[in-house]
């Protein structure tokens, strides 16, 4: 074939060479001057698009090989649009899987004389719209992946700072508390010093009794006696006071259970 695109191909057919100057994409041949001038005669066929011959080779393949027909019929071509279905479909499909379609209509040479050129308009505008909607939202994202970033960090923060105060509380807490603790067992380490000098006053005086029966006389006894009574007195005044320091182990420490599941929210607002 390729060897004869520059040959006119209806001239071709009667045995006859003659050199092409256009190539007809309607009916997909070459045609010398004289052919030219006669399929431009038709009125069918006025319409037919014509190349220079050079730029046969140009076709791109796609557009060469596309197919009108369709897949499921393949000597039907797609004539009929169905506009429900936003697809171009052949007759055997119209009577078929479309037959309930209300908006089918028939492309004829009127529609592509009428209408091809709005088409085009529009799927231009539809690519306008669509590059700009893609742009947009393409130019967004990066700041949108900034906020969020932002967010994280944010949320971070607020836990470091929970939790250093949290620290610092249960720093402040046991602090308090073992001071308060310890100087409760100064306390007791106190009262058993001084349990135990009474002890050994006590014990003391005893011997010192001893010693006045002995050697003293009965008024010197009385007397001496009367003196240690008195300071037996003060010493069992002071052991009751410190027996009755009932409270010398009643402290206790407790924590209550944090309500964990209501510390913080996060919300995701899903579409
Ligand atoms: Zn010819
Ligand atoms: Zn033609
Ligand atoms: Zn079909
Ligand atoms: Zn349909």
């Amino acid at each position: 074939m390729a060897a004869v695109m520059n040959q006119c191909e209806i001239c071709f057919k009667d045995g006859i060479l003659s050199t092409a100057v256009m190539y007809c994409v309607n009916c997909k041949h070459p045609l010398c001057k004289t052919c030219l001038t006669n399929h431009s005669k038709f009125r069918a066929i006025k319409g037919h698009k014509m190349l220079p011959v050079d730029e046969i080779s140009k076709i791109p393949d796609f557009v060469r090989n596309y197919d009108e027909f369709c897949i499921d019929h393949s000597d039907e071509k797609r004539e009929y649009l169905c506009t429900e279905h936003k697809k171009c479909i052949c007759f055997e499909c119209l009577k078929d899987q479309h037959k309930t379609c209300t908006s089918v209509c028939k492309i004829t040479e009127v529609t592509l004389e009428t209408e091809l050129h709005s088409e085009i308009e529009t799927f231009r505008k539809q690519v306008l719209i669509i590059d700009e909607l893609a742009g947009k939202l393409i130019d967004s994202f990066p700041e949108d992946v900034v906020v969020l970033q932002k967010k994280i960090l944010s949320a971070q923060d607020q836990l470091k700072n929970l939790i250093s105060k949290l620290q610092s509380s249960l720093h402040r807490c046991e602090t308090q508390f073992k001071a308060k603790v310890s100087t409760m067992c100064e306390q007791i380490k106190l009262d058993m010093k001084k349990c135990k000098i009474i002890r050994e006053s006590t014990v003391k005086r005893s011997q010192e009794l001893n010693e006045f029966v002995k050697y003293g006389d009965n008024f010197k006894i009385f007397i001496k006696l009367e003196e240690l009574k008195s300071e037996n007195i003060e010493d069992e005044k002071l052991l009751h006071e410190i027996n009755n320091k009932t409270h010398r182990t009643e402290v206790s420490f407790t924590i209550s259970q944090p309500d964990f599941e209501n510390l913080f929210s996060c919300s995701f607002r899903s579409h």
